[in-house]
């Protein structure tokens, strides 16, 4: 039997997409060729991308509003600097709530000024900041949706007279949002969508070309919408892969229905942490995640035990991250509830043996 896998990412992913994705590695298409080894431009891979892009539009309900759906490389952390680059004339605002906000501050600045909107940093960003003022003079306003780190999700998002970028690498397609509130969108693949290698970004057309800064082309995603993800290489496995998982959700149902699946699993672990005396939430209870609950023992004294417990059930990826400590489940789309269970019975193991 596979491992129960809550890995922050890369991450599970759909068992039937390994399987594809495996045999078109050895015959794809049934062209007696690798999809690894065919060219990015022959209509085999061109139909591929096309097929991803249109899912990935569909899934965010942004058919026919002006988004073109990207391909690239370098991960979300280049998008960090991307971001600005496209989009900074003076300054922007960003929501400081982890690791990841906080890294695309620092690339941020390297282009304009940056205004820090509001910061959770003096409670090790347990919380999402609420409340705060926006100035009107932004050239936009970045978020980060989910803090795949400390177990927080932003769940409502301010009204502002400039466009609004968001981070979505850890809860792209598990929840349903009006999408296009935002204008440019992006992810890196490696949690809900395909393995490392791709970041998607959706980005509305008409909020490109506004500043006068000269882009160095692999930098400006006007010259990656105009040649369709194509203006170099693109990671053709990743986009594959990432294909298939689209797809994979859509015959689920999309958004809509995996995001019932994903909130059973969060209720499940969450009442298990809040019920359990032996452990307790990191994340405040009205900020928490639903693709990682960060908890901790109440007593590290039972530590060796549930560690214990944990890898003879086969559970796997469940520390924290060490700017947290304690433990970190990963409830992406394609982790099944049993997987859920099987923690929660540790869990409730260790309270039996306590
Ligand atoms: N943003 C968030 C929310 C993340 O979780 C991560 C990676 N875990 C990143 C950005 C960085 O992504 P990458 O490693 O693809 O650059």
């Amino acid at each position: 039997m596979k491992k129960h896998n809550f890995s922050a990412g890369p991450c599970i992913l759909p068992q039937d997409v390994f399987q594809k994705a495996s045999e078109a590695i050895l015959n794809f298409n049934n062209l007696d060729l690798s999809l690894i080894e065919i060219s990015h431009r022959s209509k085999d891979f061109i139909a591929v991308m096309e097929q991803a892009q249109q899912l990935a539009l569909e899934h965010l309900g942004l058919e026919g509003k002006g988004y073109k759906i990207l391909f690239l490389q370098g991960g979300a952390s280049m998008q960090f600097i991307n971001v600005p680059f496209n989009l900074m004339k003076n300054k922007a605002g960003y929501l400081n709530t982890g690791t990841w906000a906080s890294k695309a501050i620092k690339e941020a600045k390297f282009v304009g000024e940056v205004v820090e909107l509001a910061s959770s940093k003096d409670s090790n960003f347990n919380y999402i900041p609420k409340g705060y003022d926006v100035p009107t003079d932004l050239d936009y306003i970045h978020f980060t949706t989910n803090n795949t780190i400390f177990g927080t999700q932003v769940k409502e998002f301010p009204e502002a007279n400039c466009p609004l970028v968001c981070d979505m690498s850890s809860d792209i397609f598990s929840r349903q949002m009006d999408f296009s509130k935002f204008d440019i969108i992006y992810a890196g693949a490696q949690k809900n969508m395909g393995p490392a290698g791709a970041t998607l970004v959706a980005v509305k057309e008409s909020v490109l070309g506004k500043t006068d800064r000269a882009i160095p082309s692999m930098l400006d995603y006007r010259v990656h919408a105009e040649k369709d993800s194509m203006f170099n290489t693109p990671p053709v496995f990743a986009v594959y892969v990432s294909m298939l998982t689209l797809q994979w959700l859509k015959d689920l149902g999309g958004v809509a229905a995996i995001e019932k699946k994903n909130q059973a699993k969060a209720e499940l672990l969450y009442n298990e942490i809040d019920r359990n005396p032996l452990f307790k939430g990191f994340a405040v209870k009205e900020d928490r995640s639903s693709m990682n609950a960060t908890f901790n023992l109440v007593d590290q004294a039972h530590k060796d035990s549930f560690d214990a417990l944990a890898k003879e059930a086969g559970l796997n990826g469940i520390n924290g991250h060490r700017s947290v400590g304690g433990y970190r489940a990963s409830l992406y789309n394609a982790l099944p509830i049993e997987s859920v269970q099987a923690l929660v019975d540790a869990m409730q193991e260790l309270e039996r043996k306590a």
